[in-house]
């Protein structure tokens, strides 16, 4: 660590259109590096999922925001909620409401051994950066979400969807004009984590097949690549095909099961 540079930039930014941003941190470590989008309304711009807050993402998006700001962390984990503390206007389920305001650093993974690790840093975020000290900065959400929570941006309006399994305080945002989904770690296109230590697999069936009914065009995932409709549907029910093997939990009454 001692003898690691600074980077020169620590976030890298992509317009994918007039209305939507993806931001990444590329000198981050692949498997947690998140999706952090900001989207663009007429009145109103979102952010959905803030980074882990180890260099100013207020700062870097300050250049594209020209209307009020609602951050939003999509859970708790610090890979989407560790920059929120930044934000004035800033949102979360409130599932995970109190993590947040605690701080709490079991519930955001940062603690656990093996998730924040100096190797996973190419490059510093700043000097004087020390990884072992990372931990999740707590701030007071302005805003508390739940699940059918309208977000309007004047020109389009996002609902928001409790989605529970992964965590607790799971949500994506759900265009139903243009059938898009912002969908945080509940789906995305690589190895789905429903065995931490606050995962809970039932709950995580109910989410997917609760999705398994929604009409869906693209999906903006928290992790990897963009996809379309035929690519969601396909990992609803592989997971659904894998998780629902008998002896594996199908019902949220089972018994022994966190
Ligand atoms: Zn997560
Ligand atoms: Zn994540």
């Amino acid at each position: 660590m001692a003898n690691k540079k600074v980077c020169d930039s620590w976030f890298a930014t992509q317009q994918i259109n007039e209305d939507l941003y993806l931001i990444t941190e590329p000198h981050y470590y692949w498997y947690n590096r998140a999706n952090l989008w900001l989207i663009k309304g007429r009145d109103q711009d979102l952010l959905f999922d803030t980074g882990l807050g180890v260099a100013s993402l207020r700062q870097h998006v300050a250049g594209l925001i020209d209307k009020p700001l609602l951050a939003i962390a999509s859970h708790i984990h610090f890979d989407h909620a560790g920059g929120i503390h930044e934000f004035e206007e800033r949102a979360i389920h409130q599932a995970e409401a109190q993590a947040l305001r605690d701080g709490d650093d079991h519930k955001a993974l940062c603690s656990q051994p093996g998730w924040v690790d100096a190797d996973h840093f190419e490059c510093l975020p700043h000097s004087g950066f020390i990884a072992e000290e990372y931990s999740l900065v707590a701030s007071e959400p302005t805003k508390i979400l739940q699940e059918g929570d309208l977000l309007n941006l004047g020109d389009r309006t996002l609902e928001v969807l409790h989605l529970p399994g992964h965590s607790a305080g799971c949500i994506a945002l759900y265009d139903h004009r243009s059938q898009l989904l912002f969908s945080g770690d509940v789906i995305y296109d690589g190895e789905l984590l429903d065995e931490l230590h606050h995962s809970n697999i039932p709950d995580y069936i109910n989410t997917y097949e609760r999705l398994q009914q929604l009409p869906i065009d693209i999906v903006y995932p928290g992790h990897y690549q963009t996809f379309g409709g035929n690519r969601f549907r396909e990992i609803l029910s592989d997971y659904l095909d894998r998780r629902r093997q008998p002896g594996c939990p199908q019902k949220k009454t089972d018994k022994g099961l966190k």
